[in-house]
Formats: structure tokens, C-alpha cells, sequence
């Protein structure tokens, strides 16, 4: 039960994900979360260094969706600058989002990713469809509040991960150990 909550690999930021290894491991999708993994939950524009990496992205030759529980008006802004698709109302972890995704990629589920940086919607909703799932440290301190509260119980799920050997201590020392080196944002950074 406890491995449905456990990501495949972990970065600290989208900066740091290995997209050539990615595409070893026969990946060739990314779904990627908006709010806190490209940008911060609380700015209406991509900062050009997360830009810059969606567009190395796309000539790695990975093809890119945005999911996110976000509302419309701003993420359809964000696909547009991005030249991405994107959902909005997503509620991870539902399926249905991933499946509409999956679709808008064209591609079968394991040669796809899930970037996000929250456990209970990204890591959950890529791994219940056998996603390759990558949880990435917040890019800001500032979230919701009703966030603040589920990352209380996420910070718990992940010590137990830990504990339980499905974590590395690698990882585990940089979600919950280390501030976030270097994020797309130049807001607050880091731990929870
Ligand atoms: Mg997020």
C-alpha cells in the first residue's frame, strides 16, 4: 500500500532530472505539474530558466503535456507560452487527467513520465497508472493552505518510505534535509 505513494526517482528540481537517462529508460512523455514544480503556486509567468529547460526538453525530443489542479484561465496562459497542451482542473490523483494526457501524447504509459512535487497528486495519481513518476522538492515555501496541511501527512509518508527501505537516504535527505538548490523561482525556496 505504502509503494502506491513512493516515486520512481526524485530531483530536486526539474533542473536536475536526468532527461538523457530518462530517455534510456525509454521514455519519450513527460507529464509535467504546474504549480511549484515549473513555477511557483503563487506568479502567473514562467521564469525563463524553466522556459529555457521545457525547451531543451522538447529537443531531447520528449513531448510534453502540463497536468494541473489549477484553474484555466492561468494555465491555458502558461500552455500558450510554453507551446504545450495542458489540463486544468486536473484532481489528481483521479485518473482521468493522466488518461487524457496519455492521449494528448500518444504514447503508452511506459514511455511516459509524471513530474511533480507533491506525493498525493503527482506521485499517486502517475504511479496508480503505472507511470514512471519523478517527485521534484516545491519550487516556493508559499502554497495553499489546505496544502500546508496535507504536507504534514506527506512529510510522515515519506520518513516512513525512508524507513522502509523504498527511499533512498540520497533522497530522503533532500526533500526533507535540504533546502531546494536552485528552483525556477527566485521567491522563497526549499523545505516544508
Ligand atoms: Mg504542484
Amino acid at each position: 500500500m505504502l509503494q502506491i505513494l513512493c516515486p520512481n526517482d526524485f530531483a530536486q528540481s526539474i533542473f536536475d532530472i536526468d532527461l538523457d537517462g530518462l530517455r534510456k529508460l525509454g521514455i519519450s512523455g513527460m507529464i509535467l505539474d504546474l504549480d511549484n514544480t515549473l513555477m511557483a503556486w503563487d506568479r502567473d509567468e514562467v521564469p525563463a530558466k524553466a522556459v529555457k529547460w521545457v525547451n531543451t526538453a522538447k529537443e531531447k525530443g520528449f513531448s510534453l503535456c502540463i497536468a494541473s489542479n489549477a484553474t484555466g484561465s492561468r494555465v491555458a496562459h502558461i500552455s500558450e507560452t510554453l507551446g504545450i497542451p495542458a489540463i486544468s482542473k486536473a484532481v489528481k490523483p483521479r485518473k482521468k487527467p493522466f488518461r487524457k494526457a496519455l492521449e494528448i501524447l500518444k504514447l503508452p504509459p511506459e514511455q511516459v513520465a509524471v513530474v511533480g512535487d507533491q506525493v498525493f497528486t503527482d506521485v499517486l495519481g502517475g504511479n496508480r497508472m503505472q507511470l514512471y513518476t519523478i517527485l521534484i522538492n516545491p519550487v516556493s515555501r508559499k502554497e495553499l493552505r489546505t496544502t500546508r496541511m496535507v504536507r504534514r501527512v506527506e512529510r510522515r509518508v515519506i520518513q516512513r518510505l525512508h524507513r522502509k527501505g523504498y527511499l533512498s537516504d540520497r533522497a530522503f535527505r533532500l526533500r526533507l534535509g535540504e533546502p531546494c538548490a536552485d528552483g525556477p523561482s527566485s521567491g522563497k525556496q526549499g523545505r516544508y
